[in-house]
């Protein structure tokens, strides 16, 4: 018989663990699941709830531990991300390095058209779903929009700059291409 009217509650640490019970004439163990965030206590019928939820307070470490592990499995799996913000900036003082020259701003946001930009007045625009580009492209972009500080068309000049600095820069800009659609929506 499941308890649904009750969900139990034990707290653990600042965090709370919720947690069902279903008691059966047939069990003569009680034993804990954890399916994701649910928590399902089975105890044999005659168990009573303050010796279930010791039983649950006994157990719950592991508890939450195991509920951890389920929150993170779900970060990896649907949360395409790769890359940190905190990366692309640090990508950005590198290729800013080598280029030698400094943006006065760097900037990080969704945009719908561009994989970035450079504006006058030497602030760098990146767009937050490079995150999810393996780092060859990001690397591109980066160094892209660094050499539009010092050149700022796309003339022959400009692209020598850029293949000084990254020799097979074609590759990278292909990916970003071809790539574009996926990436962006
Ligand atoms: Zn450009």
């Amino acid at each position: 018989m499941l308890d649904t009217n009750t969900v139990r509650k034990i707290s653990f640490g600042n965090s709370v663990i919720e947690y069902s019970v279903i008691k059966s004439k047939r069990r003569k163990t009680s034993q804990i699941m954890v399916d994701g965030e649910e928590v399902i206590v089975r105890t044999p019928v005659t168990k009573k709830n303050s010796e279930i939820k010791k039983i649950v307070e006994s157990k719950a470490s592991w508890i939450f531990k195991k509920q951890l592990e389920f929150k993170k499995r779900i970060d990896v799996n649907y949360i395409p991300k790769k890359y940190t913000k905190k990366f692309l900036l640090k990508q950005v003082n590198s290729y800013a390095g080598k280029v030698g020259i400094t943006p006065s701003k760097v900037t990080i946001k969704k945009m719908r058209t561009r994989w970035g930009s450079a504006s006058k007045d030497n602030v760098i625009n990146l767009n937050e779903h490079l995150l999810k580009a393996p780092k060859g492209a990001i690397d591109y972009v980066i160094l892209h929009e660094i050499c539009h500080l010092k050149i700022r068309n796309h003339s022959h000049r400009f692209w020598e700059l850029v293949r000084k600095f990254m020799p097979n820069y074609i590759e990278n800009r292909k990916w970003l291409e071809v790539n574009s659609t996926r990436i962006v929506e």
